[in-house]
């Protein structure tokens, strides 16, 4: 079994950014991805917070540019599903992986991201692909000139919300409470945009069709009891991350939802073990954000590997 320095599990902002600082300071680094690098970002249509990029740039851009920065350096890519990773005593990480084979690093980085919460209501499933979506950038322009429905009143929602707004003829925004949650420049450009309609203090309770596809919502709004059902063709699900961590169970501490946990420097409860980016239980899960873990950890690996 060949050893590496360090593997990184996940190849979004937060794995391409350990990559990058892992090769430049000499680590002989291996990235393992289920399918291509990139993560929940490849499927933003526009970045706009990510310094450096003041007219903002699209997901799949910046991913491209981050990979290539990563592969400059001498990071190695592979494909392959983590199931498993365990600590050997003194200075060994190995890593299981779905097809059977075994790796081994001296250190790990877990950047596995996370993923979207589902409403877990009748329908959802059932039209999830015929209507239901969790992405508007793959699945918007499949409602031009069409009413859809958004759920949820985070950063997600409104910016999402916005997106849809360039397809469909009007956007649902269907929150629970009675204000966003999202930060105050989305709002003001939701609350400009005059195809948004806010539908506050309001849950999904189901989401209903024909074999052609989603036709509606019921809605009960919390204040009044009231239950009434709004005619969409979209019901886009925006309602928080879970993260991609059932694999690390009884190998890391994970928070109440599944998170990570760790300290300042990325370290895990685990012995050679770090985490960085969305998987990791944090207060603000943003590119930027995912970078700079990515950074802090690779930057924690070297030190613990060069004994520095
Ligand atoms: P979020 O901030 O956790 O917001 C989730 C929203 O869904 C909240 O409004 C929440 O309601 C609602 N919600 C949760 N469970 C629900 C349920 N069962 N039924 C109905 N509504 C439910 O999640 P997010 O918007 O996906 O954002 C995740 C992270 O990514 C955040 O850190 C965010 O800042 C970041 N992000 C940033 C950008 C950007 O910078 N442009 C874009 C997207 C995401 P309550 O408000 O009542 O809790």
């Amino acid at each position: 079994m060949a050893e590496r320095d360090l593997i990184i599990i996940g190849g979004g902002p937060a794995g391409l950014t350990a990559g990058l600082y892992g090769s430049r300071a000499g680590l002989q680094t291996l990235l393992v991805e289920k399918l291509s690098p990139g993560g929940q970002v490849l499927i933003t249509d526009q970045v706009e917070n990510y310094p450096g990029f003041p007219e903002g740039l699209s997901g799949f851009e910046l991913v491209e540019k981050m990979t290539a920065h990563a592969r400059k350096f001498g990071m190695e890519e592979m494909n392959g599903e983590v199931i498993g990773m365990e600590y050997h005593h003194p200075e060994a990480v190995t890593v299981k992986l779905a097809d059977g084979n075994t790796l081994a690093a001296k250190a790990v980085i877990i950047a596995t991201g996370a993923g979207h919460r589902r409403l877990e209501i009748p329908g959802e499933e059932e039209f999830t692909g015929r209507g239901v979506s969790y992405c508007a950038t793959c699945d918007g322009p499949f409602f031009r000139d069409q009413e859809v429905a958004v759920i949820g009143g985070g950063d997600s929602a409104v910016q999402e919300a916005i997106f849809l707004t360039k397809f469909a003829s009007r956007v649902y925004l269907i929150h629970r409470r009675d204000r966003l949650r999202a930060v105050k420049a989305l709002q003001e450009r939701a609350f400009e945009n005059p195809k948004i309609e806010f539908i506050y203090d309001s849950v999904v309770k189901r989401f209903d069709g024909d074999e052609s596809g989603l036709r509606s919502v019921t809605i009960e709004n919390l204040r009044n009891g009231k239950v009434s059902d709004l005619a969409v063709g979209g019901g886009f699900i925006f309602v928080g991350m879970v993260p991609n961590t059932g694999f690390l169970k009884g190998v890391v501490d994970l928070d109440g939802q599944g998170f990570v946990i760790t300290d300042e420097w990325m370290k895990t409860s685990a012995n050679r073990i770090f985490a960085a980016g969305d998987c990791r239980s944090k207060p603000l899960l943003q590119i930027v954000t995912a970078a700079s873990d990515g950074a802090t950890a690779a930057f924690a690996a070297e030190h613990l590997i060069y004994g520095v």
